[in-house]
């Protein structure tokens, strides 16, 4: 009887230690699979991305020393949620996976700035005080960034509000946040930040008190580039910037029909392409686009929005790119842009994110398989 007892507690002993095993091989499959797909994957993404090789000297200029490179992110509509919209699960899911992914992208690619082009929270427009110091410090958690390298926000109409809800206060706490002016110079290249909320033309104090900045800004710049610089009347006691043309950032897009030509597979989907676009809502006017061709003759325009990729040329000679979401609220495929720039020349390329449908698949494939492996062990002897 002694001897049965003793065998069966052996028995037992053994089940209880085979079970244990067991589940500690599934606990750390089940961590090695969240691991997978909540960090490595980012690394194993973006490390495939490349920095763009640009030309350091322009041809035919007599200039011998190469211009310096600097490696720059562009990415918009990261929209991170406020306290009304979205589910608090939505919320926390997109935020992990952009937090992951700039991360991830500054660690692995050091770029030197990173631009975001507007709508970098979707309630901006309407938020309390409370929620936007709340949207704030998300932010500042999600994107932030070591000392050499800078973060440089352009306003979007979800951060301050379409033109008919923008008011000096959300605009002011904006600034007070993101406050870059519109001009930022550095090794010889020009960015010129547009808060293209306020190129709606009406004459209102906040569009008034922006044109007359730009046009000021403008001369400027177009005094910097005039070769005979010092000798023209009109250039006279002006601070001299770099000769380089500019780059304008901005959210809306400047006035195209609609995304029928744009292309590639992050363009906006066919049942999009072809609706019209509306002017001051889903692009600027063609006033307000034809007006900053005229004041800046940008060398590139970057702008944000739409959601989807695009490369249009303007007046035949300008190319504007327009970023698709950062966000995976808005899109299966996030990207961003990497750009190598120096004064006189510019070469882009796109870095692309993992695909929400991918991480999906790996978790439901490990899901199944992991039922099946349960179901397998715990069948009856
Ligand atoms: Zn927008």
């Amino acid at each position: 009887m002694t001897k049965h007892r003793s065998l069966y507690r052996t028995l037992n002993f053994l089940r209880f230690k085979r079970k244990s095993w067991f589940f500690l091989k599934f606990g750390f499959l089940v961590f090695a699979l969240i691991v997978f797909c909540e960090y490595i994957i980012y690394y194993l993404v973006i490390f495939q991305c490349r920095w763009p090789e640009v030309k350091t000297i322009a041809s035919g200029s007599k200039q011998q020393t190469p211009a310096p490179v600097l490696k720059v992110m562009f990415l918009a509509d990261t929209h991170l949620l406020g306290e009304i919209n979205g589910h608090w699960l939505d919320k926390l899911r997109r935020e992990w996976q952009m937090e992951r992914a700039f991360q991830t992208a500054l660690w692995l690619l050091q770029p030197e700035i990173a631009f975001i082009l507007g709508d970098v929270f979707d309630e901006g427009k309407w938020s309390s005080p409370k929620a936007w110091a709340a949207d704030v410090e998300r932010f500042r958690r999600v994107f932030r960034h070591p000392p050499h390298t800078q973060l440089i926000v352009v306003a979007g109409n979800h951060d301050i509000g379409f033109h008919y809800e923008m008011n000096t206060y959300k605009l002011q706490r904006f600034k007070k946040v993101f406050d870059f002016g519109e001009l930022f110079s550095i090794k010889g290249i020009n960015f010129v930040m547009v808060n293209s909320v306020a190129m709606e033309g009406d004459g209102c104090t906040i569009c008034s008190s922006m044109e007359a900045q730009l046009i000021k800004l403008s001369h400027l710049l177009n005094c910097s580039r005039q070769e005979k610089y010092h000798s023209n009347p009109n250039c006279s006691g002006i601070q001299q910037l770099s000769a380089s043309a500019p780059i304008l950032l901005q959210h809306y897009p400047l006035y195209r029909r609609s995304d029928a030509d744009c292309t590639g597979e992050d363009s906006a989907p066919p049942e999009k392409k072809n609706l019209l676009f509306e002017e001051r809502y889903d692009v600027l006017s063609k006033e307000a686009s034809q007006k900053l061709l005229w004041w800046f003759q940008p060398r590139l325009i970057l702008s944000g929005h739409t959601h989807s990729a695009c490369e249009v040329l303007h007046d035949g000679k300008i190319p504007e790119i327009s970023v698709p979401s950062f966000s995976w609220r808005n899109r299966n495929n996030p990207s961003f842009i990497m750009g190598s720039i120096t004064s006189v020349d510019y070469s882009l390329s796109k870095c692309f994110l993992p695909l929400e449908h991918t991480v999906l698949t790996i978790y439901c494939t490990a899901g199944i398989l992991v039922a099946l492996l349960i179901l397998t062990h715990c069948q009856p002897v």
